[in-house]
């Protein structure tokens, strides 16, 4: 038996003599869903995810009779046909995690990332690593260019933009998903005194994890006739929305990794760009490496050719699963038709 842990890619990460699927976009027999952001979800047979990821899946998207659910606590192991599964917390989004694959035969283990950061986050547990064979990971902001400014820069960044709004009698306006940085941005913003109206997707969001997020600010569902005054959370596809129209004077701001890419803001159609990510910027995933200590290391999403590159030179095995898949913001179709990154 060779002595790693094979993984194949047939539109998808698919560990053979485990039977697992790791995120496919498709419907499988069996399959670990890391979080429940939609460019992560299929129907499967039998899903493996974390207690939160299956609470959030069941708001979401509903719950099919033929679906069967094995919901860890992150931080927990189940047992499996030889295996021993082990979800570990990813710091991306409420419920997000990691798989860490260990084969009782041999011990050989395997760590797979899905989306995660390193960065401390106040909406999900922090993300925490053990130390694997074989790491596949996602390289979404795999470029030098993206090293996120810290958490307080950032703060900082959103508050200048709500006041400059209100300076100038307009009603500011976040482009936030609705899982996930929505809610960052309430946690972040929780003591600021402001008021908050909530998009009915982000409403709901925020509504079905109130229980597991600290303090939280005011907050409401949408109201076009009552939303002076109040700090507007949207998602990006909502930039057409004829409930938006109603309002005249409104800033906009998009919260994304992206906009540390050249000319964001214009691509975007915002008048700022705040560079608040759920992902690793690059520095993380370099650190990443360094923390698991893998024999080889497979990427996915994002400059997944560019990163490989980068990491032989600085002495790993690293290869790229599937094809770059052109993430980068999306220009030249629809720029908010993005997946929950
Ligand atoms: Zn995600």
């Amino acid at each position: 038996m060779d002595s790693l842990i094979s993984v194949s890619y047939r539109r998808g990460v698919h560990i053979p003599e485990a039977g697992l699927w790791l995120d496919p976009h498709f419907a499988s027999e069996c399959a670990f869903v890391s979080h429940a952001h939609s460019d992560h979800f299929a129907r499967h047979r039998m899903t493996i995810c974390s207690e939160l990821t299956q609470h959030i899946m069941n708001v979401r998207y509903g719950k099919r009779a033929e679906e069967a659910f094995c919901a860890v606590a992150c931080g927990g192991s189940v047992k499996r046909d030889g295996w021993r599964l082990t979800l570990l917390p990813a710091g991306h989004i409420a419920g997000s995690s990691m798989l860490h694959l260990r084969r009782d035969a041999d011990g050989a283990s395997l760590l797979y990332t899905g989306d995660y950061k390193l960065r401390a986050s106040l909406s999900c547990e922090a993300a925490r690593f053990e130390q694997a064979d074989t790491l596949v990971m996602e390289s979404t902001f795999a470029l030098p260019r993206y090293r996120f400014p810290s958490r307080g820069e950032v703060l900082e960044q959103m508050h200048t933009f709500i006041q400059k709004a209100f300076e100038c009698g307009a009603t500011p306006l976040f482009y936030a998903y609705s899982l996930g940085k929505a809610q960052e941005v309430l946690c972040a913003l929780a003591d600021s005194g402001l008021s908050f109206m909530l998009h009915r997707s982000v409403w709901e969001m925020t509504q079905a994890l109130r229980g597991y997020l600290g303090r939280l600010p005011v907050f409401e569902c949408f109201d076009a006739s009552k939303s002076e005054g109040k700090v507007l959370v949207f998602p990006p596809a909502s930039k057409r929305a004829s409930s938006l129209r109603k309002l005249k004077n409104l800033r906009t701001a998009m919260l994304s990794g992206w906009a540390l890419s050249p000319n964001a803001k214009y691509r975007y159609g915002v008048d700022e760009v705040i560079p608040l990510s759920d992902h690793a910027d690059y520095t993380e995933l370099l650190e990443t490496v360094e923390l698991v200590k893998p024999k080889r290391v497979f990427l996915v999403h994002g400059q997944v050719q560019e990163f490989a590159m980068d990491l032989r030179a600085r002495g790993y095995d690293a290869r790229a699963l599937g094809k770059h898949d052109q993430m980068e913001l999306g220009f030249g179709l629809s720029t908010f038709g993005l997946p929950e990154r």
